[in-house]
């Protein structure tokens, strides 16, 4: 965060998961320290702490001390058994009581049978498209609609060439998009590893600004198939095929699936 404040163009520090509550004491001293260096300090969780609303209350006492502090909750049929799961209710209504700022995160599940609900206890959802990278692209792309390959010419969510956003791993991967490496902050100073960012230098984003997932292809002559379901789905499987030749960008491997275990698993 030292490294960020540096830049002097970061507002916020959103500490994300996995699931950040369960490093409960060493997330809210990340927030306090982000607040006191003054960037917003944004939490997201998926509530599974919010058992009801009593304990809700105990978990956000200390973030609620901490000023400047944003909940966003993730509340949807891939966080539960439905769009809204208790455990949101009861963290939601607590947050209420302390007076922290929250939205609700829902991605689109075209398989829900009702529809996504506006607001829950008052709080406005906020519909996000699903990607079809990372666990939606092994789990997800079989029954979902497709189009053909060569419609996705854009990467919809990211701009390389005006970065608005990294995402920072516990290894220290410095993420443009998840899975895609410019740096690693344990080894590079953070502030330099985006000074020097240029992603008409990098192999994997140079196609992608040009011609999105499409051109990535077509730059390495990389197999494919006919249809993708949007266009994570046809970038993530062209990462998958040139992970061997760009070790260092297309990074860790559990961005790709492979774990530990599973690699033990398979060599077996
Ligand atoms: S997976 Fe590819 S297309 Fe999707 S957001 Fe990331 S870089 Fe863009």
């Amino acid at each position: 965060m030292e490294e960020a404040r540096k830049l002097k163009s970061v507002e916020y520090v959103s500490i994300e998961g996995g699931e950040p509550f369960l490093y409960y004491p060493i997330m809210v001293k990340a927030i306090e320290e982000a607040v006191n260096l003054g960037f917003h300090a944004e939490i997201l969780s998926n509530c599974y702490w919010a058992t009801c609303h009593k304990d809700a209350v105990e978990w956000l006492i200390p973030i609620a001390k901490v000023k400047n502090v944003e909940l966003s909750l993730s509340s949807d049929p891939y966080h539960g058994d439905n769009w809204v799961t208790k455990e949101v209710r009861n963290a939601v209504k607590a947050a209420k009581n302390l007076g922290i700022k929250t939205e609700i995160l829902a991605v689109k599940c075209p398989e829900a049978e009702a529809p996504c609900p506006s607001r829950i206890e008052g709080v406005k959802v906020n519909l996000w498209e699903l990607m079809y990278k990372g666990r939606a692209f092994s789990k997800l792309t079989e029954r979902a609609n497709k189009k053909f390959w060569r419609e996705f010419t854009k990467c919809p969510y990211e701009d390389f060439t005006k970065q608005e956003r990294v995402h920072i791993d516990p290894l220290g991967y410095v993420h443009v998009c998840q899975g895609i490496s410019i740096g690693n902050a344990w080894q590079k100073p953070f502030s330099k590893i985006i000074k020097e960012f240029d992603p008409y230098e990098n192999p994997i984003l140079e196609p992608l600004v040009r011609g999105g997932p499409v051109a990535l292809v077509e730059r390495f002559g990389l197999p494919h198939d006919e249809f993708y379901v949007d266009a994570c789905h046809l970038c993530y499987a062209a990462r998958l095929l040139l992970r061997s030749k760009y070790p260092e960008i297309l990074t860790p491997n559990q961005m790709y699936g492979e774990t530990n275990s599973n690699r033990i698993r398979n060599t077996a």
